[in-house]
Formats: C-alpha cells, sequence, structure tokens
C-alpha cells in the first residue's frame, strides 16, 4: 500500500519536473561556448555555470554501472535483476530529475544518472572518482543497507541528492574537495557557511590543528596527558603494544588496559567529548605507568620499532618530528618515545586553540570549517524543500544514524545552540548541528529562487593526476 502510494508519487514528481524544467534541451553545448567545455579534457574551472561532462564515465545501463562500481570497491552488486532494485531505481530517477529542474547543469542535465547498489550491510549511498585523471562514474551507489533500512523513499531521496551535488560539483576529485574547504567563525549566531567570508585567523589555526590532528586526534584536554587517543600516533602505539605481546607476553594484560581505557573514553551523544575529571587522568596516568613499568626492562626503541613497521612508517614519523626529537627519542625506549611525542602534539594542540582564542575573542568551540558535506547538505536542503520532499535533505538520515543519541540531539534542537563537537577532522561530523543546519538553510527558500548555479573553482587547474576510486559519501 505505502508502495503503491509512492510509486504514484514519483511518477506525479517526474512528469512536475518535466514541465517546469526540460533542462537546456535542444541547447548545444548546454549554452556553454567557452572552447574547453566538452573539448575532451575535465576543467573544472570554465566559468559558465555548469559541470564540464568531460569529467565524468557515463553508463547506458544500471548492469554497466554495477560492473564499474564492483572493480573499484571489491564490493558485490545486488543485480539490477533484484525485486530490489526497481524502488532504489525510481528514487534516483526521482532525485534526478528533481536535481536538473533546479540547478543548471548543460549536456549533463540530459545524461542518465547511473545506479549500482552494493552488498554491503551499513546504511550509506556514496559516488567515486573513476581512477583515470578528472573522472568520475556518473553513477550513486547505495548500500543494500540503505535499501532494507527503515528510511522512507523521501528521505533516501534526500542522500541521493546529497550525492548528486558531490558528482556535479567534482567533490569526488579530491583536489577540488580540498579547494572549497574554507574556515569560518560562528559569531553573532550560527551564520550559513556558504554566505560567509573566509576568516584568515580560523584558517590558519583550523588547518595547523587538523594536520596535529591527523597524528594525535581530537582530544586535546589536559586531562588525557600522554594517552594515545586517536590519528596515526595511537595507531603507532597500537602497533608497539602487538610488538610486546611477542617481546613480553607477561605483560599483555597490563597492555590490553590502554586499549578498554580507550574503548571507554566518556563522550557525549553529540559528538562532543566531554571534559575530563581527574579520576579519568589518575586512572589514565596509572594505566599507562603499569605499562611502563612492565615493559622497564625491555630496551625496545622507537628507531627498531620503526624498522620493523618498514619504511613507510619511518618516513612519515621522520616527516612529523622535530630533529631535536629524533635525536632524543630515536634510541629511547619507544614507550617513552611514542608517548611523549603524544602528549607534546597535544600540548600543541591546545596551544593552537588557546591562541586563535585570543587572537579572535571566540571561543575554539565557534571555530567551523564549510566543507563539500555542508555544500552537498546546503543543495539537497534547498531542491527538496523547493519540490515539498517531506524530509529536509539528509535530516532523517542523520536522525537514524545517531540511533541511541537521537533524543539528545531532539532535546538540543529544541534548546539551540547545538553542539558542532570537537571532531575538525572529519568533513562527516556533528550529525546533530547538521540536521539544525538543514532546517535553518530550508527556512532562507522561496518558491521563486533562480536556479541554484555550479561555481567553477576559483583558480585554473585541470586534473592530472590518477585518484584512487575512494568512496566520497
Ligand atoms: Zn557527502
Amino acid at each position: 500500500m505505502q508502495r503503491l502510494g509512492m510509486a504514484l508519487c514519483v511518477l506525479a514528481m517526474a512528469a512536475c519536473a518535466g514541465e517546469e524544467a526540460a533542462p537546456d534541451a535542444g541547447e548545444t553545448s548546454g549554452g556553454c561556448t567557452d572552447p574547453r567545455y566538452r573539448d575532451g579534457v575535465c576543467q573544472v574551472d570554465i566559468p559558465c555555470g555548469v559541470p564540464d561532462v568531460d569529467c565524468y564515465v557515463v553508463f547506458k545501463n544500471d548492469l554497466d554501472a554495477a560492473t564499474w562500481a564492483v572493480s573499484r570497491t571489491r564490493l558485490a552488486p545486488i543485480f539490477p535483476s533484484d525485486p530490489r532494485f526497481p524502488r532504489a531505481r525510481a528514487i534516483v530517477d526521482r532525485a534526478w530529475d528533481m536535481f536538473r529542474a533546479e540547478v543548471q547543469l548543460g549536456d549533463l542535465g540530459s545524461m542518465r544518472l547511473g545506479l549500482a547498489i552494493m552488498d554491503d550491510h551499513t546504511v550509506n549511498a556514496y559516488v567515486m572518482a573513476d581512477g583515470e585523471p578528472g573522472k568520475m562514474g556518473f553513477s550513486v551507489q547505495i548500500t543494500r543497507g540503505m535499501i532494507e533500512s527503515s528510511l522512507s523513499d523521501d528521505a533516501i531521496v534526500g542522500v541521493v541528492l546529497h550525492e548528486i551535488t558531490h558528482l556535479v560539483h567534482h567533490h569526488a576529485l579530491i583536489s577540488v574537495a580540498q579547494k572549497t574547504r574554507k574556515y569560518y567563525i560562528a559569531d553573532l549566531g550560527e551564520p550559513i557557511g556558504a554566505t560567509r567570508p573566509e576568516n584568515f585567523p580560523a584558517r590558519d589555526a583550523g588547518r595547523a590543528w587538523r594536520s596535529l590532528g591527523e597524528v594525535n586526534g581530537v582530544l586535546t584536554d589536559e586531562g588525557y596527558g600522554a594517552f594515545p587517543t586517536g590519528g596515526a600516533f595511537a595507531n603507532l602505539w597500537d602497533h608497539y603494544t602487538w610488538k610486546l605481546y611477542d617481546l613480553m607476553p607477561e605483560c599483555t594484560d597490563v597492555v590490553n588496559r590502554v586499549q578498554i581505557l580507550r574503548a571507554h573514553l566518556p563522550s557525549s551523544p553529540l559528538d562532543d567529548k566531554l571534559p575530563v575529571k581527574p579520576a579519568l587522568t589518575d586512572q589514565i596516568d596509572s594505566t599507562l605507568e603499569g605499562v611502563r613499568a612492565c615493559v622497564s626492562a625491555q630496551p625496545y626503541t622507537l628507531d627498531q620499532l620503526l624498522a620493523d613497521l618498514g619504511d613507510e612508517w619511518r618516513e612519515y614519523v621522520t616527516e612529523r618530528i622535530t630533529p631535536a626529537e629524533a635525536q632524543v627519542f630515536m634510541n629511547a625506549p619507544a614507550v617513552d618515545a611514542v608517548l611523549e611525542l603524544v602528549k607534546t602534539r597535544r600540548k600543541q594542540q591546545r596551544a593552537i586553540e588557546l591562541d586563535f582564542e585570543a587572537q579572535t575573542g571566540a571561543p575554539w568551540s565557534k571555530i567551523r570549517f564549510f566543507s563539500i558535506e555542508e555544500m552537498a547538505d546546503d543543495f539537497s536542503t534547498r531542491i527538496g524543500q523547493r519540490h515539498g520532499l517531506g524530509e529536509i535533505g539528509v535530516s532523517s538520515t542523520m536522525f537514524a544514524l545517531l540511533e541511541d543519541a537521537a533524543p539528545a540531539c531532539v532535546e538540543a534542537l529544541a534548546t539551540p545552540p547545538v553542539p558542532y563537537g570537537k571532531n575538525l577532522l572529519s568533513e562527516h561530523h556533528a550529525p546533530c548541528w547538521r540536521i539544525a543546519h538543514a532546517r535553518q538553510v530550508a527556512d532562507t527558500v522561496n518558491g521563486t529562487s533562480a536556479r541554484l548555479r555550479i561555481e567553477p573553482t576559483g583558480e585554473t587547474w585541470t586534473p592530472t593526476e590518477r585518484e584512487t576510486p575512494k568512496p566520497l559519501y
């Protein structure tokens, strides 16, 4: 019954979108007279306000799209002949019709958008680079988990609109994604990131903090001391402790306590880690002290650890420590070296936060970055809103992903501000903040707005490098 209702709605919507828009049908070169448009090479800076069709591998049917996606993800497909496929295909068609009615797309608007369903139980959807320089698959990949979830058709349309935004803005090309990132400060309430100019102190602090975060994770509270909580150094610590299983099996229990403690660090449901209480700091200190005491007879050094891990790790660590640190730590016991490096990075991250606060007068919690994710949320929200979609953008999916934290999010939405969280490393962080943001964007939509444009990236740049086709969600 439900399904029949949706099917009728799909047909009505498609007809409606067709009448309104018929995007650029019959126009040559989509109205773009730039000689580089459709010259066979992908260029992302053509100032026509439409995506360059040369950037896409277009599939004539979904079997081709599945074959392409399988070869790049190594996941099995759900074939177009599967009974679960038609509903997903109708959802993608509906999303693509809405999208092309609202966004100037030039020749791309008349292309067929592929669909591949991947046999993966997680709830997700993504697009991918092809692997050839400047090429993306003109296809949306949806997981079996999403199709089998309790998400409504409208909710999945919202997600597909988000993915199409990534495709037409060339976001699956990594360099474009990097050029899109922009830092700002949420002063005077919560502004819409797209409307804010870049704030330079925020940019410098954000970039420096993120590069330390890649090494050390996102937990910067002094109370964590030398505890390896995330990033590459936590990974290095894990490698060290696995090594200890062989070298000092009698320390296995003591070493495992670090992992157990890490898995149970307190966190709030909204992506915001809690301040560290003195009791936790004591527990961290005594756990690490336990490891130190147990391995004190073992002279295994950082240099030996890196030799065991191979050139890639040695290069990574060497590039991220100072020559003075190398001198002190390379021949020091690995346990002391890794923990001290962690502690120093955490201190540096905290210094960046304090310096930002002193310089701008804004608390660190007000730093924001506008990213491809926010842009994709903006588009999916606006398009969905103009088409009377029952769900706003990716909100329903965000709620589903919040799981047990959903009630806390409902409460935060009722009593703003909604926390942005500490995880500036992830483009997908702060799901509850994203719901608040989608509602805010939806409120700005009115029925008579002009069609949305694909703005060219600010500088001349032609993709020339091969990119690993890893999923962009
Ligand atoms: Zn995304």
